[in-house]
């Protein structure tokens, strides 16, 4: 075994690991990084298929990004933010601020409230226009729900005194199988049994409410097609009604929901579960036409990550040739949602360091404001908030984002990668093919007619890729769905590698 193989298993618990299985076999020890290549301390290598669990936009070794560590380096790597402000941090703020607010046509034109003036100028939210730094996605939904929570219950006080109303406990309402994180807050957020059975008496009950996984939803009449769910579904948005369902009851017990958690336009850990066009601008109308905050969880949908529109063509990519476009780095800003929060970590520093924020409006700051000794202050706070060197790597990967080079780069990924994905359907263990910009999910299913399921004993996604990486192509599976996020500086002949490497295992599996 390789002696660093070796310290590894000797001293190192690993994430989210049955450590047994771990220790069963030597790891993969990666020493070095360039592009979608990863080499490990022998000497071999391989294609960064899901960019170093969705975190790693630009791939490794990026020179802009080297550069922009080292330039920072060279004049301080951390100071506090607690009493301190910094330079990096400072533009970062600004630069975050821009980007969430450059929104696609207003989703308002297809309102189901343009025909009621009161309740569209209800719905019209504030721009988010502050940012509290943090260190990873869990703290970035952390400071969220913290912010939402007591916002609500200041909001409610000031009703208590006029209307002599009870004070309710501030609830929160997210999706069927959500992850936001693991530190208990986020937990208790997301919806993943496995985890809430593990730390019962830990977490505090949040509500879930249908989330719209076309393949698998008991309202689609559709019969198993080789297309995405999405594309031949047949239902009358029931989804969309359990949403109006859930809000109208919670308002009748007289506490209506405080804040709507979600991710916007794909669920990640969830499944690579992806909304149909309109799920997502109907959803968030709903929670906000009943006063519910929202709150987008964009740590892994985030920058550029979602593409910019569902569909790219030639025509798409001649038109940005012809007018450079700064490109939608948010699926929420591509759908033309404006959240009260935005939380985003995962690929805000292209990856390099660990980082993250959280973005919220100018009313919910405005609630934190107050006289010293009111204490009305946000009691929250991470040794590393603001850290320099975080910040100007994630303002080298902004930079990045917005040329007109990387929009084009990734419109054509995007496009090459639906190509490539379709190759999969003559696979029949497989289901569905979930894409939406530049990320997939492919379900594998032991009959793809039936969509009968593997049982997940059957380790059906963790054996596709161990044959996968014996390819040379490293990812990770969401249970039976075999994840590609690729890192946008993916050539094509490296993403025909990766999804090449997908078919080849599948067909090599015993099934
Ligand atoms: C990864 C992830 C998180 C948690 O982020 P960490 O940095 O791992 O704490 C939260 N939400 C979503 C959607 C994620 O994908």
């Amino acid at each position: 075994m390789h002696p660093l193989a070796q310290l590894d298993q000797t001293y190192v618990w690993h994430p989210f690991t049955q450590m047994r299985d771990w220790l069963r076999r030597e790891p993969i020890v990666i020493t070095r990084g360039q592009g979608a290549w990863l080499r490990d301390a022998r000497g071999r290598a391989y294609l960064d298929a899901n960019a170093s669990i969705w975190t790693n936009l630009h791939g490794h070794h990026h020179p802009k990004l080297n550069a922009a560590i080292q330039r920072q380096l060279k004049k301080i790597s951390h100071s506090s933010a607690l009493g301190l402000a910094n330079e990096p941090a400072s533009l970062l703020a600004e630069q975050l601020v821009k980007a969430a607010n450059h929104c696609g046509p207003a989703a308002a034109r297809h309102s189901r409230f343009k025909h009621q003036p009161r309740a569209r100028a209800a719905l019209d939210p504030a721009p988010l226009s502050k940012v509290f730094f943090s260190d990873n996605g869990s703290t970035a939904l952390e400071v969220a729900l913290k912010l939402a929570y007591q916002f609500t219950l200041r909001n409610r006080g000031k009703m208590t005194q006029k209307n002599k109303r009870r004070r309710a406990e501030p609830k929160f309402l997210a999706l069927d199988g959500a992850y936001h994180g693991d530190t208990i807050g986020a937990v208790s957020l997301g919806h993943i049994d496995l985890f809430h059975q593990a730390y019962r008496s830990l977490v505090f009950k949040t509500d879930q409410v249908m989330a719209p996984y076309c393949y698998r939803c008991p309202f689609n009449q559709a019969k198993p097609d080789r297309l995405d769910a999405r594309k031949y579904r047949q239902c009358h948005w029931e989804c969309v009604g359990r949403i109006e369902q859930k809000f109208s009851r919670q308002k009748r017990l007289g506490n209506p929901y405080a804040g709507f958690v979600f991710e916007p336009l794909m669920q990640g850990a969830a499944g690579m579960i992806p909304q149909p066009g309109g799920w997502l601008g109907q959803a968030t109308e709903i929670a906000r036409s009943y006063g519910a905050l929202l709150i987008a969880d964009e740590v892994m949908t985030g920058f550029g990550r979602t593409g910019e529109t569902c569909h790219v063509d030639a025509r798409v990519i001649a038109e940005v040739m012809k007018h450079p476009i700064r490109g939608k780095l948010f699926a929420t800003t591509r759908a033309g949602v404006v959240p009260d929060f935005l939380c985003v970590a995962k690929g805000l520093t292209g990856g390099y360091l660990p980082m993250a924020a959280t973005l919220t409006t100018q009313p919910v700051f405005d609630a934190f404001l107050g006289e010293y000794e009111e204490f009305k202050t946000f009691f929250h706070g991470h040794s590393f908030t603001g850290n320099q060197l975080g910040a100007s790597a994630a303002l080298a990967s902004l930079d990045l984002l917005q040329t007109q080079a990387s929009v084009l780069q990734r419109l054509r990924l995007q496009k090459l990668l639906r190509t490539e994905l379709d190759s999969l359907w003559s696979l029949p263990q497989v289901g569905d093919i979930r894409q939406v910009g530049l990320v997939a999910g492919i379900e594998l299913v032991k009959n793809w007619r039936t969509r009968a399921p593997f049982d997940l004993r059957e380790r059906a996604g963790i054996r596709v890729c161990e044959g996968m990486a014996q390819r040379g192509v490293l990812t990770r599976p969401v249970g039976n769905v075999i994840v590609l996020m690729p890192p946008y500086c993916t050539t094509p002949a490296q993403l025909q590698t990766m999804v090449g490497a997908l078919r080849e295992s599948v067909r090599a599996c015993q099934w």
